[in-house]
């Protein structure tokens, strides 16, 4: 993993660590069951996160200061890409799923 690019950024204060993100791409990756070819965390100026046609995935920087649940929702978006590469029903669907494992028990969602 080449964390150079990375490195040219001033660190954020009061945000979770770059790590923190990276590690849970990582674990979305393998519970989703995708390979991405990169993932690459840099500032963006309209986008949360992006996916190219050739797996290779983008996150912003801001990201890191924003609730679990949006990181989460940012994240498997992106993850996604790499097994459905449209936004059709299929992709809502398994969008919806995955992101409802972690809600609470008490409050359940039909699938
Ligand atoms: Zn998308």
């Amino acid at each position: 993993m080449n964390d150079d690019a990375a490195a040219e950024w001033a660190p954020l204060e009061d945000t979770v660590p770059m790590e923190v993100l990276r590690n849970e791409v990582a674990a979305w990756a393998k519970r989703i069951g995708v390979t991405p070819n990169s993932v690459r965390i840099r500032p963006m100026k309209r986008k949360w996160a992006s996916c190219s046609s050739r797996g290779n995935l983008t996150f912003n920087v801001e990201l890191m200061a924003q609730p679990a649940g949006l990181r989460a929702e940012a994240i498997v978006h992106e993850l996604l890409h790499l097994k459905v590469p449209n936004h059709g029903k299929l992709f809502n669907a398994l969008l919806k799923s995955y992101l409802a494992q972690d809600k609470a028990p008490n409050t359940p969602e039909p699938l």
